[in-house]
Parts: C-alpha cells; structure tokens; sequence
C-alpha cells in the first residue's frame, strides 16, 4: 500500500469511527452510566506500592508444622541449556488466600473469587500493643470502633487486614509459638464477635499477617467456620502490613486461578 494510501485509509477510519460515536451518542450515555461503578477502583491514582507477600521457601512455618514447599529441578543450565523447576506445594502455604472451599463442601474455589473481590479498599487494623503483650490477642468488636472512631466508617466492599505485628516473626520459631504443652500455638487473630459484626456489612474479606483467621490458641476454627460459609475469602500470612496507612490504601490480590482449589499462595500489593 502507497503512502498517500495509508493516509487515506487512516482518514477514512478515523471517519467512520467518528461517525459511529455520533450515532450511539445517546445509546452512549446509558451505557457510560451502566459501566460507571459506583465505587472506583481506586479513589486517588496511588503513589506508591507496597508488596504485602512473604518470600516462600521450603522451611517456610506452616500452620501443621510440617514442610508444605518442595522444589525439584528438571532441567539446568548447565546441562539443558535452560533453568526449570518442579514444584510440590500445599495451598496453604506462605502469603496465601483462603478460599470459601476450604471451610464448605461446595463453596467458591480460589479460581471462582470474582475479580472485583480481589481488588479493594484496605482498612488496616493496627493490635500491635495489646499482641506484643498478650500472643492470644484477638481483634474485637473493641478494635473495630477504635478504627472507625479515629478514620469513619468501614469502606464499602473492604478487606479487614488485622495488623499484629507478627510478620516479624516469620523466620523464627515464634511465628508458629507453640506453647509449653508442644501442641497449642499462640499467635494473634480475629475473634469470631468481630467476624460477625464484618458479616453484617460488604467486607469482601479479612486478612491476618499470622498463621491463622482464628487465633493459634483456637480450638475449634469458629472464625473460618463463620466467615468462609458466607462466601467471602480469607487471606493468611500477610508481610509488611505495618508499612501501610490505616485507611486509604487499595488491596490487589493476585489469587492463583487453579480450578477447584481451597485456596492457593498468592502474591499481594497494597497501592498507597
Ligand atoms: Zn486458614
């Protein structure tokens, strides 16, 4: 094709485009108005991101004490040329998503988590003080007014990440804290009166920076009992929560797409 062609060809697209815009005009506003979401995904353009995921390895603490991650090289460099690993790993794992699934016998998979749940309003409640005190802290009913007293009203459709500090713990023993009897861990969580009060608003998810939804102590898992049943997800084994304000940061959840799965290791950023 010549180049006054092209020129030509260009125009002419341009025409016709622009003669399709004048003609769906008025269809065009319902439509804007339709796709419009009443709640932007994110409510100012964000400066910064901050990654909310732990580095997994094959030592990682897992909640059953046991290794979860194994990792087997197929090829090598050196001898194919070219670098591929296997992996073996459990779904829960690391920084990683529970889905409704795993506490249900026939809740959404991780894969059918709606794209619009996994992007959302970060609200951040900060229990460092009374964790650092007491490792069977919960967050409470208490905690939640405290946020909503010092920033307004939960965001609609928000995930409710409980900030206990305990990320730093993540390479010790501590992360997992069993007690005295070997068996009963004691790390922080939500209480099952907090979940509740979440479950008569939009939250689409709450989110631990511990082993668990439920406290270590927990001895029966009333808060994924609660929670999960109602086809919100959770998200466990979150890092770096402390680096975030209390209120304005979006959530994006990048949730494994693995069909039929309970939930899946998962890579996190909170844009601020
Ligand atoms: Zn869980």
């Amino acid at each position: 094709m010549c180049h006054h062609c092209v020129i030509e060809n260009v125009k002419s697209g341009m025409l016709s485009r622009r003669d399709f815009f004048k003609g769906t005009a008025a269809a065009g506003v319902a439509a804007v108005a339709v796709a419009a979401s009443p709640t932007p995904l994110f409510a100012q353009t964000p400066a910064k991101a901050e990654d909310l995921t732990h580095e997994i390895w094959d030592k990682f603490p897992t909640y059953f004490g046991g290794q979860q991650l194994f990792i087997e090289q197929k090829f090598s460099h050196a001898k194919d040329t070219f670098n591929l690993n296997e992996w073996r790993i459990s779904e829960h794992t690391g920084t990683h998503i529970d889905a409704p699934l795993h506490f249900t016998a026939d809740g959404k998979s991780v894969a059918e988590l709606p794209v619009e749940d996994l992007i959302a309003p970060l609200v951040v409640i900060d229990i460092r003080a009374k964790a650092a005190e007491n490792e069977d802290s919960q967050v409470t009913p208490d905690d939640i007014k405290a946020w909503t007293d010092a920033n307004g009203d939960l965001p609609d459709g928000a995930v409710i990440a409980m900030l206990s500090g305990w990320d730093a713990h993540v390479a010790t023993d501590k992360f997992r804290n069993l007690g005295d009897d070997g068996k009963t861990m004691h790390f922080p969580g939500f209480h099952v009166e907090a979940v509740k009060q979440l479950l008569e608003g939009t939250s689409k998810a709450i989110a631990v920076d511990t082993l668990s939804l439920d406290f270590g102590a927990s001895p029966d898992f009333i808060v994924h009992n609660t929670w999960l049943p109602s086809g919100r997800y959770g998200i466990e084994g979150v890092a770096n929560l402390g680096s975030v304000p209390a209120k304005g940061a979006t959530i994006v959840v990048g949730a494994p797409k693995i069909k039929g799965a309970t939930g899946g290791p998962a890579r996190i950023f909170a844009f601020v």
